[in-house]
């Protein structure tokens, strides 16, 4: 147990002010200047977070922290009750949420990974990486509440975390990431040249961009789309902070690829943006097949094709985003009532109503 009553030993106490006056000029002039933080290749300390340069990475750190939940907050009853009664939903509904269930399970130990084994070594940036230790958790949080909706709900526990080595449209989607994870874990990778600062930064936007902002917003959508209709509440509960979560995520991600590319402009080139353009109309592509396997009819007055809308659309903000051309002009958005939750424009405004909520200990509502 904590106890407040032990004076601290001098040993505990912390330096003096007195004593780091006293420095000698040599090692003042080595202390850090915030104009010299890099967010790669950096070589001022990486263990002072201040003075700071990189405000809004802090800022993001900030948020998530007041954003905190844990999965066991939320009821799950509901959600026990209708899943057991044989009359409670459809044969495509159940397929959807497994299938949903299925890719979910495992992305985040994805996320997870290549955050902690891979960019987080890269950036030199001590506010970005501070979020990134942040976020690391976060993607915990978020397999615990996939964890905890399969437990809750006594679904085939073999099924489910397997999906993604015996499910092609899941399989698909992570065979496609993994070799960017692969290339930053590498304990041989390091940056410093050319091909390799490309190399991260592709692997940067093909997280944020591709994974955190594309690929996780079909399966968003298929249980906010269940909880509207009253059904599966408590796991779209979840799923709408996990939203907020990721949202912030691929915001942080965001500003992290336009930040480096503002600090190293010879990585955008001609040829890179290309291969990045190529990258984005693949992640498309296999995003329409997890849509057409997990609804392969119609269902909850959504299909398929109204999410191939809705993927090229999203995809077209995130090129935007970081500086691209959108890939698909003119696409609309088939599912405006997404736009309420996580308005594409208004994100601030979705954090800051939902932070407050959280914070008061109200839960989200769906009306
Ligand atoms: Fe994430």
């Amino acid at each position: 147990m904590l106890s407040w009553d032990d004076e601290p030993t001098s040993a505990q106490r912390a330096p003096q002010a007195a004593n780091l006056d006293a420095a000698p000029a040599a090692e003042v002039a080595k202390r850090v200047n915030a104009d010299d933080k890099r967010i790669i290749n950096g070589e001022t300390d990486v263990n002072q977070l201040v003075p700071f340069k990189y405000k809004w990475a802090w800022d993001k750190y900030l948020a998530g922290c007041a954003n905190h939940w844990m999965p066991q907050e939320v009821n799950m009853q509901r959600d026990i009750e209708l899943w057991k009664n044989p009359n409670g939903l459809s044969e495509d509904e159940r397929r959807l949420v497994k299938r949903n269930l299925g890719f979910f399970v495992t992305a985040d130990s994805l996320a997870a990974n290549n955050i902690v084994l891979g960019t987080y070594r890269h950036i030199t940036a001590p506010e970005c990486r501070q979020y990134l230790l942040r976020q690391a958790f976060e993607e915990a949080i978020h397999t615990h509440a996939y964890q905890y909706i399969v437990e809750s709900l006594g679904l085939d526990e073999g099924e489910i975390f397997n999906a993604y080595n015996e499910i092609d449209s899941i399989h698909d989607k992570d065979q496609f990431l993994i070799p960017f994870i692969d290339v930053l874990t590498n304990p041989d990778f390091k940056t410093g040249t050319v091909e390799n600062d490309q190399k991260l930064l592709k692997s940067i936007i093909v997280f944020a961009c591709l994974m955190e902002g594309l690929f996780f917003y079909v399966g968003f959508t298929q249980i906010l789309a269940l909880g509207r209709q009253n059904k599966m509440t408590g796991a779209a509960e979840q799923y709408q902070y996990i939203l907020r979560d990721e949202s912030m995520h691929c915001n942080f991600g965001i500003d992290l690829i336009n930040q480096l590319k503002l600090e190293n402009p010879h990585l955008w080139t001609a040829e890179f943006k290309e291969e990045i353009k190529g990258l984005f109309m693949k992640a498309v592509e296999l995003e329409y097949q997890y849509a057409e396997d997990t609804m392969p009819r119609g269902v909850l007055g959504m299909n398929a094709s109204m999410f191939k809308g809705y993927l090229r659309y999203i995809a077209n903000r995130r090129a935007t985003q970081i500086g691209l051309e959108a890939l698909f002009p003119n696409e609309e958005n088939p599912f405006p009532w997404m736009s309420e939750m996580i308005d594409l424009k208004k994100e601030r405004n979705f954090f800051e109503t939902r932070v407050i909520e959280y914070q008061s200990g109200g839960a989200l509502s769906w009306d």
